[in-house]
Parts: C-alpha cells; sequence; structure tokens
C-alpha cells in the first residue's frame, strides 16, 4: 500500500487515501517518486475543464527511482532514475508519422486504464494523466518513463516533465525565438517562470514579464525578465512603450483566458508571434475583425506540451541545467507534502507564488 492523492469524481476535494498499487506487468514499470509538481492541468483535472475517468490518482510531472520492473523492459532497471512522461507518443498515428509526437492521439489512451485500487473499499482508480505522480509511488507504462539527467537532483527533475519541457519548447520550437528578438511572457506561474528562462537561453534583448500580481516581479526578474508589467486594461500599450512603439517580436501566453490571449496578440509588432500555451474553457471566446488579422499580418499559434519531443529536447535541456544556463530550483516557490495540494490548488486560483512540488 502507498499513500495517494485521489480525486473522487470532478468538483471533489481530493482525498489523500492508501491506494494498493499491482505488481507491473508486461511492459510497465514501478516507481518510487522522489517528488512531483503541482500543474495547472491537475487543477483543471479536479474542475472538470479537462476531462478524464474518475476516480484518479491526479499528478503527471515528476521523477524517481525505478522498484521493479515488468516482462519486456530492457531500457530502464531497478535503481535507475527516470523522468515521468505523461504524454507518451505512438510512433504509428498519423502526428507520430509527421513528426510531430506531442500531438500523437494515443497519448493519453492510458488515462482510461484501471492501474490500481483504493484501499479502503477496492474501488478503481484511473491513473490521471497516465502517470499519477502524486502517490508514494506509481507503476506506468515504460514509454512513460525516460532516464533522468545525469548530475541533476531527483527533486529538481521532477519539473523536466510539464513545466519545463513546455516552457522551453514554447519559446524554442514554437515561437521560434531568435538572439535579439524582443519577448513577452504573459503568467508567471511554474510555465511561465520556465519560459522566461528559455527566453533568456535563446538570448531575447528584451524580456517583459505580465502577471496580474504586483508581487511576482522578483521571481519573474530572477528567472530572467527584463521588465516587470502589472497587467492591465493597457497591458498592450505598455508594451509597446516599453519597445519604441512597435510592441515585442513574440508574447507567449501561459494563462488560457480570453483576455490575456488577446492582450498578448495586441502586445505584438506587425508580424509578430502568439504562441498560446494556458489551457482555457470552451467559454473563453477570443475575438478579431477580419480586417486587424489583415492589417497587423501577425500569427496565432497553439502549443502541446511545448511542441516538444521529450526524448530529443530532455538531454539538451540538461546541458542547459549543468552548465546553469536553466535553474531548475528557481520555479519552486513551495515545498509541500500530499496533504498541501488542495492549498497549493488555492494559491494557484488567487494567482499566488510559483511552481509547488509535493517532495516525498
Ligand atoms: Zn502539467
Ligand atoms: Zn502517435
Amino acid at each position: 500500500m502507498v499513500r495517494a492523492a485521489v480525486l473522487p469524481a470532478v468538483g471533489s476535494p481530493l482525498e489523500i487515501t492508501e491506494i494498493d498499487l499491482p505488481e507491473p506487468g508486461p511492459g510497465r514499470v514501478r516507481v518510487r517518486l522522489a517528488a512531483a509538481g503541482v500543474c495547472h492541468s491537475d487543477l483543471s483535472l479536479t474542475n472538470g475543464t479537462m476531462r478524464l475517468p474518475v476516480p484518479a490518482v491526479l499528478g503527471h510531472e515528476g521523477a524517481g527511482t525505478v522498484v521493479s520492473v515488468g516482462e519486456g523492459v530492457t531500457h530502464v532497471a531497478p535503481g535507475d532514475e527516470v523522468v515521468l512522461n505523461w504524454a507518451p507518443s505512438c510512433g504509428d498515428c498519423h502526428p507520430c508519422s509527421l513528426g510531430e509526437v506531442w500531438l500523437c492521439v494515443n497519448a493519453l489512451a492510458g488515462a482510461a486504464d484501471v492501474y490500481a485500487h483504493r484501499a479502503s473499499d477496492g474501488a478503481d482508480l484511473h491513473p490521471g494523466l497516465n502517470v499519477a505522480a502524486f502517490a508514494e509511488e506509481t507503476v506506468v507504462a515504460g514509454n512513460c518513463v525516460l532516464p533522468a539527467p545525469a548530475g541533476i537532483p531527483l527533486t529538481d527533475a521532477a519539473l523536466l516533465g510539464c513545466a519545463v519541457l513546455t516552457g522551453y519548447g514554447a519559446v524554442h520550437h514554437s515561437a521560434q525565438v531568435r538572439e535579439g528578438e524582443t519577448v513577452a511572457v504573459f503568467g508567471v506561474g511554474g510555465v511561465g517562470l520556465a519560459t522566461l528562462q528559455a527566453a533568456r537561453i535563446a538570448g531575447a534583448s528584451q524580456i517583459i514579464a505580465v502577471d496580474v500580481s504586483p508581487e511576482k516581479e522578483e521571481l519573474a526578474r530572477s528567472a530572467g525578465a527584463t521588465e516587470y508589467v502589472v497587467a492591465s486594461e493597457k497591458t498592450p500599450k505598455d508594451i509597446r512603450k516599453l519597445t519604441g512603439g512597435h510592441g515585442v517580436d513574440a508574447a507567449v501566453e501561459c494563462v488560457g483566458r480570453a483576455v490575456t490571449i488577446r492582450a498578448a496578440w495586441e502586445s505584438t509588432r506587425r508580424g509578430g508571434r502568439t504562441t498560446v500555451v494556458g489551457i482555457g474553457g470552451k467559454d473563453q471566446q477570443v475575438s478579431f475583425h477580419a480586417l486587424e488579422i489583415f492589417h497587423w499580418g501577425r500569427t496565432l499559434s497553439g502549443c502541446v506540451y511545448g511542441n516538444s519531443d521529450p526524448a530529443v529536447d530532455l538531454p539538451v535541456l540538461a546541458e542547459h541545467i549543468r552548465a546553469g544556463r536553466f535553474d531548475l530550483s528557481g520555479l519552486v516557490t513551495d515545498q509541500i507534502a500530499l496533504e498541501g495540494i488542495p492549498a497549493a490548488f488555492e494559491n494557484m486560483i488567487a494567482g499566488k507564488g510559483g511552481r509547488a512540488l509535493v517532495v516525498f
């Protein structure tokens, strides 16, 4: 038996309870978690913005040590340190055949599996976004574990699987920020902080962080922001003023709200690029009139999991981390236990802090 954070039903509070985990079957791997980050997508699953089968153990950004492996698993062995990958690609579907593995249509197929049972009543449990990282131990498909990069503590490496890949990929793959360009980042949470750091690595000349909270300025500046704007109705004007009247070359929206998507788009120069990383609901309608789309010549792109291939991007990120260019611990503002997750959700709703990290 291990302790886990279970979402009993959409809209219900999380339950910290014991679960029974089976031994890993063929192709599966049992992992003892070292740490797991609390991501906005976990909140989106609890409030129904995103829907997956429940009851489920949440948590999809984590790292740990392999305890045991099932038949046929050869890429990792007991004792190996691994990073969890919540969006494994199948290699066979249409997006995978195009090399766009982040759009794999089978990435979340495992979410429907029953992977464990609640100890108190034997209820079937689903593995949230595949990996059920809000638990002392988990059992996942073999393609959900990647070797952890050497020389990086597991408590730091935990963030690689979602926030860091997403923020890094948004800048490098989606927005394709080039040296000397100007960048605005909307939303200074875990992904926003990773995005700021990625913009710094890309050599952006000006990095403008935008958030509703004035309290995040120091956090944003330590992640690479050169300017800080407290979000208001005139944010696009503020950003134009900071960039010689032009607007930024690239804006990255890490909030998922219509008003911020629109503000990000309006903050870019003519021909500028906006990347939407935030995940919003169907009620968030963004509108544009035809003439402005023509006049501004701008681009608006969605971005899934940083448009990243974790197997390719993790080693690159590891180099940046080891060289001191990317500071993983700088993303974490709270270290908590499993019981602290509901309070971390409250902070997220209130717009407080960066990443909360469950440390086991
Ligand atoms: Zn996430
Ligand atoms: Zn696929």
